[in-house]
């Protein structure tokens, strides 16, 4: 689950780290009230969406004076009225995808003078079983061509979780950046947080870009991006309360609702598999034969009727969706089950796409015969290969 930079920040500051004061805006006639509670002389606005890349993003429906979801403004009416012209409308980024996505918040923040912009995450890295630190002199808006053409300029140290942060840590990483004197020991101070706060937060991303050098030549956060993880949510009730479900993929949210596992991706064929592996197969399977998954299904081993039923209005909802492959290796999961789920999903819904189902397993007889004397237009499948063919054969035509 991610949240909003403003959320980030004040998270940020409940730790001590240093970051700047700002308000966040939800209606448009509050934003004068809100820049005006800042010091200036410098207002920097800035549009909140789960996305990267606002400051260099372009507005859908462009309109004159557009300067892309970052704004530096010299009074609280400018602040005020840049807020406003941001609100509503959709942003596009390199981390959107082309459909963009709604500016429903804005934060105002005290802007900073900067010496430098240095980049800095902390993150889970699966190869050692670490927490890592990345860093980078190269922070700002280009951190991705930096990493394209001179990797060499990102830098990443792990910390032992047996030892946990140490003095040592910290100063390595100022070095990293090129960092003098009382800027050190900051430093050290700022990782020592960072490190406490992504381990008791259960975080698995926390970007930092850019960290800067104020004019007066400290540290201070000026963006923040926080990645937690889902499965620890249940531990982190004030992280959940900041959950923003207007961000989420609709079809992810309902899926989550009803505990299934279900990635949106952007193919034709509609997948529903019980068991993450077979799916994963199954998506291989539907590519070797010329078309895409439309997304990732795993039902799981104990599902009911209700929530197969679930996943499959979730699948027909998709309008990408040209066909649906039901793959089924009846263990746990009961073939008769995913059946009466089909037919009680279609009878809600209708079934306006060709169907594919392959059926192996407990009750698979059952499953058949439901799907048989059934009015639902069902392809019947053997095996995964017959069933794959078969339903990229049905969407190709
Ligand atoms: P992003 O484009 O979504 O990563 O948004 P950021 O919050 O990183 O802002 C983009 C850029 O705007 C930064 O890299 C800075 O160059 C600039 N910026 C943001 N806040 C300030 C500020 O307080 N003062 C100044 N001078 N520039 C800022
Ligand atoms: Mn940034």
């Amino acid at each position: 689950m991610n949240i909003h930079e403003y959320q980030a920040k004040q998270l940020l500051k409940d730790y001590g780290a240093p970051v700047s004061d700002g308000r966040a805006v939800i209606r448009a006639e509050e934003a004068k009230t809100m820049a005006g509670e800042l010091d200036g002389p410098l207002w920097v606005v800035k549009a909140q969406i789960h996305a990267g890349g606002r400051g260099k993003g372009t507005f859908k429906e462009p309109e004159a004076g557009d300067k892309g979801g970052v704004r530096l403004t010299k009074s609280v009416e400018e602040a005020a009225e840049e807020a406003q012209k941001m609100l509503g409308r959709t942003l596009v980024t390199h981390q959107t995808g082309p459909a963009g996505k709604q500016v429903n918040r804005i934060y105002i923040e005290d802007g900073s003078g900067i010496e430098t912009e240095l980049y800095l995450a902390l993150l889970v890295d699966r190869g050692s079983s670490r927490v890592s630190f990345v860093c980078s002199t190269e922070g700002g808006m280009d951190i991705e061509e930096v990493a394209a053409k001179t990797p060499e300029k990102i830098l990443s140290f792990s910390v032992d979780p047996a030892t946990g942060i140490q003095a040592f840590h910290g100063r390595r990483i100022a070095f990293a950046l090129g960092l003098e004197g009382a800027q050190v020991k900051q430093c050290v101070k700022l990782m020592n947080t960072l490190y406490k706060m992504f381990v008791e937060r259960d975080m698995e991303m926390l970007e930092i870009n850019p960290l800067i050098v104020t004019d007066k030549g400290d540290l201070k956060c000026l963006d923040a991006k926080m990645g937690f993880d889902s499965n620890a949510l249940y531990r982190q009730p004030t992280i959940l309360a900041l959950r923003d479900e207007t961000e989420e993929d609709p079809k992810e949210l309902a899926a989550s609702k009803f505990d299934l596992n279900y990635i949106a991706l952007d193919g034709e064929i509609g997948c529903m598999v019980n068991g993450a592996g077979l799916a994963m197969a199954t998506m291989d399977i539907i590519k070797l034969y010329g078309s895409n998954p439309a997304n990732f299904l795993d039902v799981g081993g104990g599902a009911t009727k209700e929530k197969v039923t679930e996943a499959f209005k979730i699948i027909t909802s998709d309008p990408n969706v040209k066909g649906i492959l039901v793959n089924i290796f009846g263990g746990i999961m009961r073939c008769d089950v995913i059946a009466e789920g089909v037919v009680a999903a279609v009878k809600e819904v209708g079934l306006k796409v060709p169907l594919v189902v392959r059926l192996e397993g407990t009750n698979v007889e059952k499953g058949k015969e439901i799907l048989n004397t059934s009015d639902v237009d069902v392809i019947a499948a053997d095996d995964l290969g017959d069933a794959a063919q078969k339903i990229v054969k049905a969407v190709k035509g």
